[in-house]
């Protein structure tokens, strides 16, 4: 239980007789490997069997020929603390998400906190007490980096540097509190920046009764790192709109699940058009009004591989090694010096897809049969996906 709590990473790890193994790195999603290697929970080698250093493993996984990728990362999520959100009255959200693949997850806000603070002092209070209450206890094993302040009016650079300095790492989504000019937040998130901070803006329309519009202009003028749910959360922003902020920016574009799915799909095509699909990275946007999807992302993998011409082993890319890379994290992709996350998976049973990829262009998501985070192995056969047609095992 306390190992699930902290994280604590494991010994060695040889994940082997591995069928399909996606990097996470858009530029080769398919590496020619069959075996990866991890100690004391960093990835140390990915080759074939007869080139790896697979002696004196503390644990042994039989992959069966199914599918490995790397751990997937919800870009956006709203958590509240410990595994329980009152936004639906669940508990038990993030380990539900565990077994949806998820390994990372990062706040863009606890903004469902009955009582949320608005003054400065208390914003800064809760984003540090969020921050180390999720470094301090991770359901499941699941990483969330959380912390995320709303910006305020009134904030003043000190309050940033002070931020920094107590370890909050990011800002949650600008215009979600009173700051939602964008001459207003682009000083904050500009201060934010300055001291390693990183920002995502709310895009598009009001998501609840009292939050606001943030339009083109906006997000452009705020400049955030991160355009957050650029297909709206759910309301989106016109076709023109999404396109230049696509298109006349170099921020991270994020589509989220709990978005407008056509303006999904016309970002995404945007992005593919001007050759920087690399900025793409995938969220769920929950738990929200819309709920709380333990299969968002690997929703959202499917969905954008079928019907927006993402061949499937780059779709997986989104939620993983783009992310990390936009978003600076030491996950999400199957590399040496990487977290040994991952999820293991093969084609549901009874797809009408031939191997996994093709299930998945065909609109199908894949059955998870196991999770690996630090090296540690989490959970089996899933609860929550369709069964795996094959599902791995730990063998030693
Ligand atoms: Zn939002």
């Amino acid at each position: 239980m306390a190992e699930q709590q902290t994280g604590a990473a494991a010994g060695k790890l040889v994940i082997r007789n591995i069928g399909l193994m996606l990097s996470g790195d858009l530029a080769r999603p398919i590496l020619d490997a069959d075996t990866i290697v991890a100690d004391k929970g960093t990835i140390v080698a990915v080759g074939k069997a007869a080139d790896v250093d697979a002696g004196g493993a503390a644990t042994v996984i039989d992959a069966k020929g199914t599918t490995v990728a790397p751990g997937l990362i919800d870009s956006h999520v709203h958590p509240v603390f410990g595994d329980w959100t009152p936004r639906q009255s669940q508990l038990g959200w993030i380990d539900s998400f565990l077994n949806g693949g998820v390994t990372t997850m990062v706040s863009a806000g606890e903004v469902h906190l009955p009582g949320r603070p608005k003054d400065v002092v208390g914003v800064k209070a809760l984003a540090v007490t969020a921050q180390r209450a999720f470094a301090g206890f991770r359901p499941g094993g699941v990483k969330v980096l959380a912390g995320a302040p709303v910006i305020e009016q009134g904030m003043v650079e000190d309050d940033f540097k002070e931020l920094a300095a107590a370890g909050v790492t990011l800002l949650g989504e600008v215009g979600l509190g009173g700051v939602k000019a964008g001459d207003e937040a682009k000083h904050m998130v500009a201060w934010a920046r300055k001291y390693g901070i990183q920002s995502t803006i709310h895009t598009g329309g009001p998501s609840i009764p009292g939050s606001g519009l943030i339009d083109r202009d906006v997000v452009m003028e705020a400049d955030a790192d991160v355009i957050g749910h650029i297909n709206g959360g759910h309301t989106a922003l016109p076709f023109d709109q999404i396109r230049d902020l696509c298109a006349d920016t170099r921020r991270s574009i994020e589509i989220v699940h709990n978005g407008n799915e056509k303006a999904a799909l016309h970002a995404l095509r945007i992005a593919r058009d001007i050759g920087q699909l690399e900025r793409v990275i995938l969220g769920t946007d929950s738990p929200a009004g819309s709920g709380v999807q333990p299969l968002g992302i690997l929703r959202l993998i499917a969905m954008l591989a079928a019907l927006g011409d993402v061949p499937a082993e780059q779709a997986f890319c989104l939620a993983t090694g783009n992310t990390a890379r936009q978003r600076r994290l030491g996950c999400g992709l199957v590399e040496p010096g990487r977290a040994a996350d991952f999820v293991i998976m093969d084609k549901a049973q009874h797809s009408a897809g031939r191997t996994i990829l093709d299930s998945v262009r065909l609109g199908d998501i894949p059955g998870i049969g196991m999770v690996v985070i630090d090296g540690v192995v989490r959970v089996g056969r899933s609860r929550n996906t369709p069964p795996a047609t094959i599902v791995p095992e730990v063998v030693a």
